[in-house]
């Protein structure tokens, strides 16, 4: 290890993997730390990505593929369902990942490009000077050192500390964070091409349940609910215990997962003075589906390609790194979720009875030849009861 390198990246997610190989890959100093023994493990994530999306940044490798999905199904909270084709459900469908493997690799092609990798090994705190952040303060197997650096990315997920130890505004709404629970089941029977996403009160209230299939009869069973809604006798894992004993009674538990997805609005600075954050410790998540693997992915490349001007100019100032905060802003991923908060917004606030209509009309509809603001149009044509809910809806998406 050196004393000082050009990028110290706090995290071994998807994230920091992306940031550590780019930064590498260009021929800059980079150190990664991960704080867990392993990379990958656990998993805390249904590991479904779009494939268009994933293509981005590495080749579909079979090896970390457990399954294609073509479609996605979504399920009233009356139990009548609607299947979405790959045309309309966009990012909901393409892979289910294997992030135990998946991870590693990310993080093996950041150490073949040059990277440095310390696992066990937990950022503690930043180095400061001046206001500035100049690296991190780390605990290597009970020994604490300080690792100096011009750039700090934290990568560091959903539970992100550093950032607020930089002296960033990190708070999550409760009501905004989804509480949730999951179960990689076997021996149970669904549709291994099809994700299935169950809708409503009882089955996981402002949230949804999802069956995300890894083989023939293997799939990530799980629920996420609004933090508020949780409590004694209702938590994710009574929603997931209740729905696993109606639906797949005789399936096998192999492993249990619980967690927490922030479904707030992204963090309003994602730049300091030498620091960058990333993924989901910048809340760089979808809010209408809790996805972030992608946006972590496209956060931490980005951070890294701004962080190299910024460099080469000798300015590792806010002003300096902006460029990065505003480039995701106006990105697809920035105006997708941007956008998604407000539908999701609309969404929580919806009844079990005019969710049913929703998917009651959009199921009689030719979903092939719909776009969204289409689809939206033609389900308040059929129901002017709605028109209210989803004229919000409609200027959200626009
Ligand atoms: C139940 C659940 C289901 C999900 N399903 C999906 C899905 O289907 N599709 C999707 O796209 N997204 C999903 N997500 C979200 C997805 O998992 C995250 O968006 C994604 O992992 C974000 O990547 P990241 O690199 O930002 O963070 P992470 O993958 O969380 O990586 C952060 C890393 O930083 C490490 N770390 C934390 N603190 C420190 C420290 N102080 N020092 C050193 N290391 C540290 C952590 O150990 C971790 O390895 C799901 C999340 C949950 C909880």
């Amino acid at each position: 290890m050196k004393d000082n390198y050009d990028f110290l990246v706090i995290g071994g997610g998807p994230g920091g993997a992306i940031a550590a190989r780019t930064a590498a890959s260009e021929g800059y100093s980079v150190l990664l730390v991960e704080k867990r023994p392993a990379i990958g493990a656990p998993v805390r994530c249904a590991e479904g990505i779009g494939k268009e999306a994933l293509a981005e940044f590495i080749k579909p490798d079979e090896r970390w593929i457990s399954a294609e999905i073509k479609r996605a199904e979504l399920v009233a909270p009356d139990g009548v369902s609607m299947i979405v084709g790959s045309e309309m459900a966009g990012s909901k469908v393409g892979y289910i990942l294997d992030r135990k493997v998946f991870d590693r690799e990310l993080v093996w092609q950041a150490a073949e490009a040059g990277a440095e990798v310390m696992v066990k090994t937990r950022a503690t705190g930043p180095v400061m000077a001046d206001g500035k952040v100049k690296g991190a303060v780390v605990d290597f197997c009970g020994k604490r050192m300080k690792v100096h650096a011009d750039i700090t990315i934290a990568a560091d997920g959903v539970e992100s500390k550093f950032s607020r130890w930089c002296g960033i505004d990190t708070a999550v709404p409760v009501r905004e964070i989804m509480s949730s629970a999951q179960y990689l089941m076997t021996d149970i029977d669904i549709d291994p091409a099809t994700t299935v996403f169950y809708l409503g009160n009882k089955v996981a209230p402002e949230g949804y349940l999802w069956v995300f299939p890894k083989g023939e009869r293997t799939a990530n069973v799980g629920v996420g609910i609004s933090g508020k809604k949780s409590g004694p006798g209702h938590r994710a894992k009574d929603y997931l215990g209740r729905f696993i004993a109606e639906k797949f009674p005789d399936g096998k538990t192999i492993e249990c997962v619980v967690g927490g997805v922030s479904v707030c609005r992204p963090l309003e600075k994602t730049v300091a003075d030498g620091l960058m954050i990333v993924g989901d410790a910048a809340r760089v998540v979808d809010p209408m589906t809790g996805g972030g693997i992608y946006n972590a992915m496209f956060t931490g490349k980005l951070a890294v390609e701004v962080g190299v001007k910024a460099l080469s100019a000798g300015d590792l100032s806010r002003e300096s790194l902006m460029p990065y905060d505003q480039g995701w802003r106006a990105s697809p991923v920035g105006k997708t979720i941007a956008r998604n908060w407000h539908i999701k917004e609309k969404f929580v606030t919806m009844s079990d009875a005019k969710l049913n209509t929703i998917i009651h009309s959009a199921r009689a509809i030719d979903l092939g030849d719909f776009s969204t603001i289409a689809l939206i149009k033609e389900i308040m044509k059929r129901n002017p009861l709605l028109l209210a809910d989803l004229a919000g809806l409609m200027s959200a998406i626009k």
